[in-house]
């Protein structure tokens, strides 16, 4: 006794180096990354607290305020996906009691329900049918009879396929004394987005999908309310990860530097690759090019007699594409054969789309026109194997 030796063994799983098969992600995330991108992340680590690495972090607020089209000092890199940004702008914008109003027309205004009830906020759930969007009329109603702190949109609805219409919202909210919180996961950088100009007041996002990085970061943006409100709550937030006011801090929101937590050295040189990216190629040509690689993957399916799931034209968003599955077609089948024999990356639906949809992305590095050929070849290969062609 008192020996103690490994009865564990050394596994077989994790060892020798590490090969993944060769994938074009054309789902509804993540995306393919830009190379550029992983190569930054194999530089050597910095400290998370030293000069050179707050320069960088420098480099990411700036290149956020671009693609957010904000001149707001309050924006950063939440460490995390998307549902850390989700997350983090609930858990800071609501106090215990407080009413958020959520537009609920797809998956992630349910998780954002969740989220918010978890956080003693009282919830309202704004839901439409999966496909449709809100009107300002909807919105403004909503707003008249519950008074909300909150009111929470997504803009690219990617279990659905929507597109929410912004403009005009942010000023409803100013007169009800509401802050306009916005999902921009699957949106930012392939679709228009004007933060300051549509006087939306808090945003999250993800690296994953038109910024072409990997998963782990999520920009987050507050505008001067949101930013207020942070700074006036009663009640302290209930997260600490997520304390905007601490991790502000460690991101120079106070003018100075207060250790949080570790900064994700290698995932940050990513995001400062991703955004040079989008500063070199500008925020116009980006949106062009996802709208042209959008109407190309359009004409292509309608050829093949495949209808868009989303009604209204004006509502169909480019960068997550819902496209109807005609009765008797396997949806599986042809998922499979395009994973089987291209490598490729076509999703089913998710919550209230499931088996009513195949959900093509076309997002940041992946929006391209040789992926859309591609895309379009397994279409087709698809549905001539279920004698559809
Ligand atoms: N919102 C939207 C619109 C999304 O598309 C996603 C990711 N599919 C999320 C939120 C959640 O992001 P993540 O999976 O990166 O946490």
């Amino acid at each position: 006794p008192g020996e103690v030796v490994t009865n564990v063994t050394a596994p077989e799983g994790p060892s020798g180096v590490l090969h993944v098969p060769p994938r074009l992600l054309m789902g509804p995330g993540p995306a393919n990354s830009h190379p550029r991108v992983l190569a930054a992340q194999t530089l050597p680590l910095l400290g998370h607290m030293h000069p050179p690495f707050f320069k960088i972090m420098d480099e990411i607020q700036q290149g956020l305020r671009y693609v957010f089209q904000t001149n707001s000092k309050h924006v950063l890199m939440v460490s995390g996906t998307g549902h850390a940004g989700m997350e983090a702008c609930i858990a800071n914008l609501l106090e215990p009691g407080e009413t958020i109003v959520v537009g609920n027309n797809g998956i992630w205004g349910s998780r954002v329900c969740d989220l918010a009830e978890r956080y003693q906020a009282k919830v309202v759930n704004l839901q439409k049918e999966p496909g449709q969007t809100y009107s300002k009329d909807d919105l403004s109603k909503a707003l008249e009879e519950h008074k909300p702190a909150v009111l929470f949109l997504t803009q690219g609805e990617s279990s659905t396929g929507t597109h929410q219409n912004l403009a005009g919202v942010g000023e409803l909210c100013r007169k009800h004394g509401t802050l306009l919180l916005v999902d921009t996961v699957c949106s930012l950088g392939g679709v228009p987005l004007f933060s300051d100009a549509w006087e939306v007041d808090a945003i999250y996002s993800g690296s994953q999908k038109c910024l072409a990085a990997p998963p782990g970061g999520a920009p987050l943006f507050f505008g001067e309310r949101a930013f207020e409100k942070l700074q006036s709550r009663k009640s302290k937030v209930a997260s600490y990860y997520f304390d905007l006011n601490l991790v502000g801090d460690y991101w120079g929101w106070y003018d100075k530097r207060f250790y949080h937590h570790t900064g994700m050295t290698s995932t940050w040189y990513g995001m400062r690759e991703a955004l040079a990216l989008v500063a070199n190629e500008g925020l116009d040509n980006m949106w062009a090019r996802h709208q042209a690689v959008a109407d190309h993957l359009w004409a292509g399916l309608r050829e093949l007699n495949l209808e868009p799931f989303v009604e209204k034209p004006e509502d169909r968003l480019i960068t997550v594409n819902t496209i109807k599955i005609p009765e008797g077609v396997d949806p599986v089948a042809l998922v499979t054969n395009a994973m089987e024999k291209y490598n490729l990356e076509i999703s089913g639906g998710l919550g209230g789309t499931v088996g009513k949809v195949w959900r093509v992305g076309l997002m940041g590095y992946n929006a391209k026109m040789e992926n859309v050929e591609m895309v379009l070849a397994a279409f087709r290969d698809g549905l001539k194997k279920q004698g559809r062609l």
